[in-house]
């Protein structure tokens, strides 16, 4: 492992401060991600800022009706929470989807959002990859594929988001907070959060030098019923190959509300409104889910040992919606 410093503040405003005298420190939260990627020498801070000691592991009412769930707190407490489970159960199936129990932990709400690919290439240094050190290389493309996305790629990256947590967060419209170095504040949704890799696909989110992530906030729960279907290759302790994010409600015998997002087929949490829309005003069944598979897969692209995502995918959609609405047809 490379050299480093380390600062434990124990407060925001410390640790902000710490963030601007070190242009090139890095937060650490709990570690799972970052620590692994320091060890293999992926990731080499020079400065790191431990923020476990803050003052974020809070989840508290908002006076719009929706939860405002600090950063630290982690993957583990959220998924229990009994708010969330009863108001939000997407979000706690998705995450108990994900990981083990010791990972989730020790995992907090912001690392979970902004941990790294699970690309196989990105982990080796051996091997070219323009997300490690741009302009190298794509070793994915032609090669070990399996994993990869087949949509918002790019010639430059075809590298999957892996979590899980941040898809059921984008169907759920979740916000995150944050504050700069300078102490300025903002809010972005997941939307504008990611970044497609385009031919940078170093730079994933929009998020600046030192700005911290400091909560993220869920509107009211939205009408329906939600559920997390995860597709993957073992029953626990793997990353999704296809994901479901499903929230629908049915009112006589047309779908009034639909919220989608899907794990493992893109380049970020993936979310299709123009596939929602399909859904809305009509009666379920076979056909319209296939409409709505049809329209999130404009032009996606397999690379070869990930061609089986696109048929992967329409089946657990049309599952996903199935099992959303059978209950409630007319
Ligand atoms: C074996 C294994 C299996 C896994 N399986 C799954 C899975 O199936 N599904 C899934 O979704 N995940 C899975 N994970 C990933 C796991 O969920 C993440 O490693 C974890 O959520 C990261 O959270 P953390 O707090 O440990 O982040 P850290 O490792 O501490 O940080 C991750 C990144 O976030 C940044 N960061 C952290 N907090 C902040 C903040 N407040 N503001 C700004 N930047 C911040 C850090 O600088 C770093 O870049 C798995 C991990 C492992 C090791
Ligand atoms: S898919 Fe992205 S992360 Fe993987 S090798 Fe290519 S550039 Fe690197």
């Amino acid at each position: 492992m490379i050299a480093f410093d380390y600062a434990r503040p124990a407060s925001i405003v410390d640790a902000l401060g710490a963030a601007r005298e070190r242009p090139a420190a890095r937060f650490i939260a709990g570690g799972t991600n970052l620590l692994d990627l320091m060890k293999l020498g992926i990731e080499r801070p020079r400065h790191l800022v431990d923020i476990g000691s803050l003052d974020l592991r809070v989840i508290e009412e908002t006076a719009e009706g929706g939860l405002r769930i600090g950063a630290l707190v982690t993957n583990a407490e959220l998924a229990a929470d009994r708010r969330v489970r009863a108001r939000y159960p997407v979000l706690s199936r998705a995450i108990l989807a994900g990981a083990s129990a010791q990972l989730r932990n020790k995992a907090t709400t912001a690392g979970n959002l902004l941990q790294r690919t699970r690309c196989f290439y990105f982990y080796d240094p051996a091997t070219p990859c323009n997300k490690r050190e741009p302009g190298s290389g794509c070793s994915a493309i032609g090669g070990v594929n399996r994993i990869m996305a087949i949509v918002g790629t790019s010639e430059a990256c075809i590298a999957s988001h892996p979590s899980d947590m941040a898809v059921a967060m984008r169907a759920l419209g979740a916000v995150v907070e944050t504050t700069g170095p300078a102490g300025e504040r903002r809010s972005l949704t997941l939307d504008e959060l990611y970044r497609l890799p385009g031919d940078t696909p170093h730079l994933e989110t929009q998020l600046g030098a030192g700005e911290l992530i400091t909560a993220v906030t869920l509107p009211p729960p939205p009408p329906g019923r939600q559920s997390y279907r995860k597709v993957r290759d073992r029953a626990s302790y793997a990353f999704a190959l296809v994901s479901v994010a499903g929230i629908v409600a049915v009112e006589n015998g047309r779908i009034s509300h639909a919220a989608l997002a899907f794990g493992g087929i893109g380049t970020m949490p993936w979310r299709d409104r123009a596939a929602e829309t399909l859904l809305v005003g009509q009666a379920p069944g076979a056909g319209l889910f296939a409409r709505v598979a049809d329209a999130v897969l404009t032009g996606a692209r397999g690379s070869g040992s990930n061609d089986f995502k696109l048929p992967l995918f329409r089946r657990t959609l049309a599952a996903a919606l199935t099992a959303l609405t059978e209950e409630t047809r007319a």
